[in-house]
């Protein structure tokens, strides 16, 4: 089994330039064969992310943003659900992005996504952002129009504009101690038609199952081909995507899993230590309690 450390930095594109979605393999296991194996090192993970928040949260120092993206079925909410399942839900948010509202369409594209950015000491958790933006939109760009925007303000550029804007707001955030990991979780077409089945032949599935997703699969190269220059343009030093094998639910939880604790030991977290004044303070408390007695 490769180390943790290896996994986690295996799937990770810091410059997109020369990236190419083709050289993911969605059923790729990165050469584990043992699941059970797997599942151990996952909930080794689960309990270190755990232990990692509860630092950040008393170091109120950083913050981390955790961007998913995916296409549908591709496992964004089991992983969401498996890898945070240990994580103090006070100290996590977790967002999820549908089709903007009218209030949010008469907003320039990033302003849901401000107001539910994670506060020092906190972890955020997009489940899709504003990179549909350059996906949804993009392949649909008569989504567009419902953003009312002036015709001179929407040229040939806009899609090159969109990654100019979204670098910018990503570099900012690194800059005031932001940590942001964005993950592309990479699923097969063949893998995709299979768990719609499975949600049409499951009944506790059916609620999960809608007539559009069939119709957006018409368009899975023209949404692979948006994702390719997404992670091109976006991918960074200070906001890298993860683009990590989804045909293996077990192995894109560990793949994240371990990518987040990676980050946050980067971090270093740990409780504040008190200064003299303030033991003295403690002390002081102490004594007055053990007075009551
Ligand atoms: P789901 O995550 O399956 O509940 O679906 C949410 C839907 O909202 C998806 O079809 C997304 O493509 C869509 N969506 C999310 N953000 C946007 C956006 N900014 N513009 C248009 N559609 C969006
Ligand atoms: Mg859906």
């Amino acid at each position: 089994m490769p180390g943790m450390k290896e996994l986690a930095r295996r799937y990770r594109v810091a410059d997109g330039e020369a990236f190419h979605l083709a050289d993911v393999e969605p059923g790729d296991r990165g050469g584990i064969r043992s699941k059970q194996k797997a599942a151990a090192a996952l909930a080794a993970g689960i309990g270190r992310l755990a232990e990692m928040q509860e630092k950040l949260y008393a170091q109120d120092r950083w913050a981390l943003l955790v961007i998913l993206q995916a296409m549908d079925a591709a496992g964004k909410d089991g992983t969401i659900k498996h890898v945070m399942s240990g994580v103090n839900p006070q100290g996590c948010e977790v967002t999820s992005f549908k089709v903007p509202s009218p209030e949010e369409l008469d907003h320039d594209f990033l302003w849901r996504s401000s107001r539910r950015l994670p506060a020092r000491g906190r972890i955020g958790i997009f489940n899709r952002s504003y990179y549909e933006e350059v996906l949804v939109v993009r392949v649909h760009p008569e989504l567009l129009e419902r953003q009312r925007l002036s015709p001179e303000l929407v040229g040939p550029r806009i899609w090159k504009e969109r990654y100019e804007d979204i670098n910018a707001f990503e570099r900012r955030l690194a800059r005031n101690g932001t940590r942001i990991l964005k993950f592309f979780l990479h699923e097969s077409r063949d893998e995709q038609r299979r768990r719609f089945m499975a949600r049409l032949d499951t009944p506790e599935k059916n609620w999960k199952f809608s007539n559009a997703d069939v119709a957006e699969r018409q368009h899975w190269d023209a949404y692979m081909a948006a994702a390719e220059e997404m992670i091109r343009h976006t991918a960074t030093r200070h906001a890298p995507w993860h683009v990590v094998p989804a045909d293996h639910k077990w192995f894109t939880h560990l793949v994240v899993g371990e990518t987040i604790v990676a980050a946050l030991e980067d971090l270093h977290p740990a409780f504040p230590t008190l200064d003299k004044e303030r033991g003295k303070e403690l002390k002081k408390a102490r004594a007055t309690l053990a007075a009551e007695e």
